[in-house]
């Protein structure tokens, strides 16, 4: 398995852009030793689509609906999101689960939604500020694993700490570390012997100079990057950091088990 490193636009992207972004970074792609994805928004999609189709780079949105369709006003589902050529989703992102009042069991069923359009979910978990003041992180992070994620779950988890997003601010490698074991033995205890192969991303203020160091802890399977990934040079740079620093470990990793 290789380490994943997914961009998150998320309300940015005017179809120019995004052609001009995706092809910037297609561009920059060639040398990389990690599997990439761009989740621009719903509008920018195709356009994005137009210059990645065929390419190694995938595609995602950062939504959809549980149902195949109906009357949701605005909502997308997921088969739409597959036939525009998407191949994955992010879900459960704490500006939704925020925003949008998605709680655990919202998450779920829409991560079983877009698995049944053939869409593989990046669920995000994390914590606010007053949890891990609070020393309830743990507590937390591991319930939402155990509530979002649905049996037979065939996708990648991020673990993106409230307080880091777009803050700058960023945990340390010991509570990266600490929370990422947390979240590999709430995986095996969620879906068995099928959670040791989840990828666990870490996000969360990602940036080219942090990513060597933030993705150097142990079970760290890539980067969810929100920010920088708007800017093609961060985001290849991160990728860069991501193949050297995890991918070496998830070989390491494959050949040993
Ligand atoms: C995100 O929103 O998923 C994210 C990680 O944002 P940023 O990298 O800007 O902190």
């Amino acid at each position: 398995m290789r380490p994943l490193v997914a961009g998150n636009w998320k309300m940015n992207g005017l179809h120019k852009q995004a052609q001009a972004l995706s092809a910037q970074i297609l561009a920059g792609s060639g040398d990389l030793d990690c599997d990439l994805l761009i989740c621009p928004p719903f509008t920018a999609l195709s356009a994005a689509a137009a210059i990645l189709s065929g390419t190694n780079i995938a595609l995602g949105a950062q939504d959809c609906h549980a149902a195949p369709s109906g009357a949701h006003t605005g909502d997308i589902s997921a088969s739409m999101l597959a036939d525009i050529g998407c191949q994955s989703v992010i879900l459960g992102h704490s500006e939704r689960r925020a925003a949008h009042h998605e709680s655990d069991h919202m998450v779920r069923a829409k991560v079983e939604a877009a698995q049944r359009a053939g869409l593989r979910p990046i669920v995000c978990v994390g914590e606010t500020d007053d949890e891990r003041d609070s020393g309830q992180q743990m507590a937390v992070v591991g319930s939402q694993v155990a509530g979002s994620l649905p049996d037979g779950f065939a996708g990648d988890v991020a673990y993106e700490p409230i307080w880091a997003i777009g803050t700058g601010r960023t945990p340390s490698i010991d509570d990266v570390a600490a929370m990422h074991r947390h979240i590999r033995a709430a995986l095996v205890s969620r879906l068995g012997h099928a959670g040791r192969d989840v990828r666990i991303l870490y996000g969360g203020s990602v940036k080219a100079e942090n990513a060597a160091t933030l993705l150097s802890a142990p079970e760290v399977g890539g980067a969810l990057v929100g920010g920088a990934s708007l800017d093609a040079a961060s985001f290849l740079a991160i990728a860069r950091a991501a193949g050297r620093v995890c991918g070496r470990r998830l070989q390491a990793a494959a050949a040993s088990a």
